[in-house]
């Protein structure tokens, strides 16, 4: 390689790093949101032709494998339901993640007497990419619903995982010490071994409500995984973006403890479980009034101010469309109309956001739940689409709510409340909400796009 060259693949990864930390920036503000996606794909379409440039291997290999990869990524991507991204995003972590682990794997096969960093590199690559790819498969289980999403207990749980960990960083030490001894083949094998159990144990304590957060740090741990690697092989960029996705992705986790007041400690070593023994189940008593389409009508024809709080059921239901339909029509009558989101809406961060933007929702519209629970009094209607657990109030009431200290959006504090739901099932977190039997809630039963479609027919008879 010549100097100019190698000047040139310098430049390369300087440029797509930029760019990598410009569309995150980009990120941060919905209108700008889809702009920064395309300046990070940039960034990344760089990073890949400067690899390939700088590429110890065949290029037919490599191109051979981005053609199959790219080929399972569109099907899947094209298959993939709206409600079912989150399990999406649960399984590319993993394969990020698996892919960070045989890094290290091939690295230490094709050259075991490597410098210690690059060894030191190694443990970690293998470590945290095994525990991000089998913690990711069983999340993605969870979410799928292949398996139970109720979290799993055992007894002395602890006390295993304490001792795989004191067992990996032995291996660890033996292994770094002497990596071209006879014995650190198998070690590294173990380590391996054991980080894939220590991911399994790591997330199958987590379920309900909990679950965002573990998405998010699967997504931190595939990251710093992927950084490792990056030192493994030698590779700037991948060190850059493995470490920008490994500390957005602990920003991340740290948001989504906050949205649902919840240590990280607690999340992950099982306060759930404390608080779901401590529930009782007859703590929401009393008798839901339903409304038809057509009284709805009446009510929200009256009303000045109205906020919408959408959920998952927007998303099953595909109900963003009419839920704008609607909102234009009120916006007509002369209403004013917000829509509040909550950070956990939905079955992924910004769920609720991508589904209201595809709707061509105005973002000066949208209102986050700090902005909009000071007035919730003062709003006329407030129209739950889909929302279960963001807007119960058991959150605020209940002290032995599984729940209980999860901020919320509180539509029940409006002077009318309207439920858009099938029936009286409870949320993702299994937890009832005497929300639905309040004496200023109405609920109207049925798929919420159909229910919708039904008040904005009302509006176009009338
Ligand atoms: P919930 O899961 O609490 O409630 C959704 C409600 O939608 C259900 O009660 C269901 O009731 C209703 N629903 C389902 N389909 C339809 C339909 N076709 N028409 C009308 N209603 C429907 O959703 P929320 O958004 O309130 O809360 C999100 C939950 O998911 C939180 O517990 C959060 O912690 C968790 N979570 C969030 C993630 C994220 O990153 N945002 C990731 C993983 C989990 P019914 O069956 O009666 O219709």
């Amino acid at each position: 390689m010549t100097d100019y060259t190698a000047v040139l693949i310098d430049f390369g990864y300087i440029l797509a790093s930029m760019l990598f930390i410009i569309g995150i920036k980009m990120l941060g503000r919905p209108e700008r949101a889809r702009r920064g996606n395309m300046v990070s794909a940039l960034g990344m379409l760089i990073a890949v032709v400067v690899a390939l440039l700088e590429c110890c291997l065949s290029f037919s290999l490599v191109i051979g494998g981005m053609v199959v990869g790219a080929l399972i990524g569109v099907i899947a991507a094209r298959t993939i339901k709206m409600t079912s991204m989150p399990q999406m995003v649960a399984i590319l972590n993993g394969f990020g993640g698996l892919a960070s682990l045989l890094v290290g794997w091939e690295n230490y096969h094709s050259s075991p007497d490597g410098n210690s960093f690059v060894i030191f590199a190694i443990v970690l690559a293998v470590l945290i990419g095994g525990v991000a790819f089998s913690g990711s498969v069983v999340a993605y289980g969870k979410l799928a619903e292949r398996i139970s999403g109720r979290p799993i207990f055992f007894k002395g749980q602890k006390v295993v995982n304490a001792a795989i960990i004191a067992a990996i960083l032995i291996c660890g030490v033996l292994f770094a010490w002497s990596p071209t001894a006879t014995y650190a083949y198998p070690l590294l094998i173990i380590i391996i071994g054991l980080s894939l159990f220590l991911g399994v144990l790591g997330v199958i304590p987590i379920g309900g409500a909990d679950m965002p957060v573990v998405i998010a740090l699967l997504n931190s741990y595939s990251g710093l995984a992927a950084s490792a690697a990056g030192f493994i092989i030698l590779n700037n960029v991948l060190i850059v973006a493995g470490a920008l996705v490994g500390a957005s992705g602990l920003i991340l986790t740290g948001i989504m403890c906050k949205a649902m007041n919840r240590s990280l400690a607690n999340v992950l070593f099982g306060g759930l479980q404390t608080a779901v023994s401590k529930a009782g189940t007859d703590q929401v008593q009393g008798e839901p009034s339903p409304i038809s389409p057509a009284d709805a009508y009446f009510v929200l024809e009256a009303a000045r101010s109205v906020v919408f709080v959408p959920g998952y059921g927007m998303a099953v239901a595909q109900a963003q469309h009419a839920v704008k339909e609607i909102g234009d029509i009120l916006e007509e009558n002369g209403a004013e109309v917000r829509y509040a989101i909550h950070p956990v809406a939905g079955r992924m961060p910004g769920h609720m956001n991508v589904l209201l933007a595809e709707a061509n929702v105005p973002y000066e519209q949208l209102a986050e739940m700090d902005d909009v629970n000071p007035i919730m009094d003062s709003v006329d209607v407030c129209v739950v689409i889909g929302a279960n657990d963001v807007v119960n109030p058991a959150a605020r009431e209940i002290e032995s709510s599984p729940i209980y200290g999860m901020p919320v959006i509180n539509a029940d504090q409006a002077k009318t409340v309207i439920v858009l739901k099938r029936s009286m099932a409870a949320g993702f977190a299994g937890v009832d909400n005497p929300l639905f039997v309040k004496p200023n809630t109405r609920m109207l039963f049925g798929d919420a796009k159909a229910s919708l479609q039904q008040l904005v027919s009302e509006f176009k008879e009338s």
